[in-house]
């Protein structure tokens, strides 16, 4: 188990936030007996803890077993044996867990983590969509609810987006929630003279959809030499700027690969300082945005629920709806394995 020393040294680096909340030795001891608590009943209960990059750092460094992007981290929940999967992010994560692994205890600790993409479309939207545009694959984004999910053809994420889209064996595709993703891949796939048809919704991220390609301008300006890294849930205007556009663990290979010496990352905040962790001797310049459904997991709250979960924060599914939004994010998997 981490000790408060080993915390410190992981967390003293990361400067995103508010500059009067940074880590110290004392604020790290303080952390340690929730720590060890949580690390007994994982113990105890034969449990992990999956952690989106997006969560506070000291659940990261802290607690988790795995870290990562909602691909890495379903691909980790699908492969569990543990008897319970706690996943730290936001609810519809949680539920892609329980989809692929529908015999374990899924845990969520912010039952109330919403997103604004996922929130932002219903099952009943997507079966007037299907009724309209019969011809058309549906293909929805990793960030929609289990119901979503079990009415569409597959399901991506933003690490196969691209590639997916490129293969699907049907040249008219309605692609949702996202409209800046969507606009995006229809952009990539005009690029590569790729003819298709894709209708998009009209949902976003309200963190991602902030960036303003003027901004990115002003970075470059304002530090020459910096690399800048984009998120495809950004707009078409911004991810054009960009060096770099992929998920967030697209992201952090690439800084680990980079021989650049300042990155701008448009990105919410949390990978921002998992980087300045990892390589405290290089610079991450411009300004990040917080997910306010990311940053409300707490330690307090992983404590609680893996101690004594109340019911909503215990993931039940429909077996219906399991099963065909298994069959959706099982459809992902396979256009992956050639
Ligand atoms: S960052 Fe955006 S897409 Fe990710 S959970 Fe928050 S609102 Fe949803």
């Amino acid at each position: 188990m981490i000790t408060a020393e080993q915390l410190y040294g992981k967390l003293k680096d990361i400067r995103v936030g508010n500059p009067l909340c940074q880590f110290t030795e004392q604020i790290c001891e303080t952390l340690l007996p929730t720590i060890e608590r949580i690390e007994e009943l994982k113990r105890e209960k034969n449990a992990i803890i999956l952690v989106h990059n997006y969560v506070a750092p000291q659940i990261l460094y802290g607690v988790a077993d795995h870290t990562g992007d909602s691909y890495g981290l379903a691909k980790k929940a699908r492969e569990s044996t543990a008897d319970v999967i706690l996943f730290a992010a936001v609810r519809f994560m949680a539920e892609t867990a329980k989809i692929l692994n529908p015999g374990k205890m899924v845990l969520d600790p912010n039952p109330d983590g919403g997103c604004t993409l996922a929130d932002g479309i219903t099952a009943k939207d997507v079966a007037l969509l299907r009724a309209e545009f019969p011809d058309h694959t549906f293909v929805c984004y990793i960030n929609t609810t289990a119901e979503v999910k079990a009415l569409c053809d597959t399901c991506v994420t933003s690490s196969n987006v691209y590639m997916i889209m490129e293969r699907i064996d049907n040249d008219k595709i309605y692609f949702l929630p996202d409209r800046l993703m969507g606009e995006n891949v229809k952009k990539y796939l005009q690029a590569k003279g790729v003819n298709k048809e894709v209708e998009v919704y009209d949902g976003t991220c309200y963190v991602h959809e902030e960036y303003q390609p003027e901004s990115v301008d002003q970075v470059r300006h304002n530090f020459p030499g910096v690399e800048i890294l984009v998120h495809p849930e950004c707009s078409p205007g911004v991810v054009d700027k960009a060096d770099y556009v992929g998920s967030t663990s697209g992201m952090l290979d690439h800084v680990r690969g980079s021989d650049h010496e300042s990155f701008f990352l448009l990105t919410e905040c949390g990978l921002t300082g998992i980087l300045e962790s990892e390589f405290p001797n290089k610079q991450f310049v411009g300004t990040c945005t917080t997910c306010r459904y990311m940053k409300a997991n707490s330690l307090e709250h992983i404590l609680n629920v893996l101690g004594n979960p109340a019911p909503r924060s215990i993931i039940e599914l429909d077996p219906k709806v399991q099963q065909n939004a298994l069959r959706c994010v099982d459809k992902m998997f396979s256009y992956l394995k050639d």
